[in-house]
């Protein structure tokens, strides 16, 4: 059953007008006819079975025959914390990151990273957003990752500093090992902070920031892999060991 994402409408309505982009989708890209059953998400974990009733219309009709609560979220939610960079960059990270299961994206400017602009136009948001959204359906995702606004290193370490969340850096000069830091994790850890380096790496006063705030610096060994790498990887290594993949969402 092909699934979409509505927002905020699944749960209300009996019947459905699916928005044009969507409808689009179902006429022309997937050809569905009348009486098929697609799903409909809204994002925070509910889905509605729809029976397409009128696929002719610029905007297809369809009645909602049965709502039901998907599968749990993630065991751990990830906030992915990673630097601005090439358009195509972050749009993979977006993109994988979404399919491994990350819970939120949080792009962020420092002193090395490619991009020094936090500004996000509006154009761009939506297309990040749409990015994350068919990357979610494509993957079977209930849980739609959220996207925040880039802000700056510094006030992303004096949040994580007050807050007193869990943290982890990925840096390639850091002395413990990915798996040691596992083992020194709560096995109840709901939610963690990911922070990845820019390419140029972070800068020694960003590094004594970190550190200031209690984050956890580890190292992947030897390789020195690309930003954007790391970036997939290491969810996809925390979500193996604390329960998210291979599980349920
Ligand atoms: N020249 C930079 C390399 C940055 S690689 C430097 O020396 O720091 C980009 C980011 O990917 C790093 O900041 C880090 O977050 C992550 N990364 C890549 N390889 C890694 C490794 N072997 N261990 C830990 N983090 C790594």
């Amino acid at each position: 059953m092909h699934r979409f994402f509505l927002e905020g409408q699944v749960l209300r309505q009996e019947t459905l007008l699916f928005p044009s982009n969507i409808s689009h989708q179902i006429r022309h890209v997937l050809r569905l006819q009348q009486g098929e059953l697609v799903g409909v998400l809204d994002g925070s974990g509910w889905m509605a079975v729809i029976e397409l009733q009128d696929v002719d219309k610029k905007q297809v009709l369809g009645r909602v025959v049965e709502r039901s609560e998907t599968e749990p979220a993630s065991a751990v939610c990830i906030n992915l914390i990673f630097p601005l960079s090439r358009r195509e960059k972050i749009e993979w990270i977006l993109q994988k990151g979404t399919e491994v299961g990350v819970s939120a994206f949080q792009p962020y400017i420092s002193r090395r990273t490619l991009a020094q602009d936090a500004s996000l136009k509006p154009s761009r948001r939506e297309r990040w957003q749409a990015i994350i959204r068919e990357a979610a359906e494509q993957s079977r995702r209930a849980f739609l990752p959220e996207l925040h606004s880039p802000m700056d290193l510094s006030s992303i370490v004096n949040e994580i500093q007050s807050s007193g969340q869990t943290c982890l850096v990925a840096d390639v000069g850091a002395q413990q090992p990915l798996g040691e830091v596992f083992s020194s994790l709560s096995p109840s850890i709901s939610e963690l902070s990911l922070i990845v380096g820019p390419e140029g790496g972070f800068d020694e006063v960003e590094l004594d920031d970190l550190r200031e705030a209690g984050v956890k610096l580890f190292s992947l060994g030897s390789r020195v892999l690309r930003m954007e790498t790391a970036a997939i990887v290491v969810p996809a290594l925390i979500l193996y060991e604390l329960g998210g993949l291979g599980a349920s969402e």
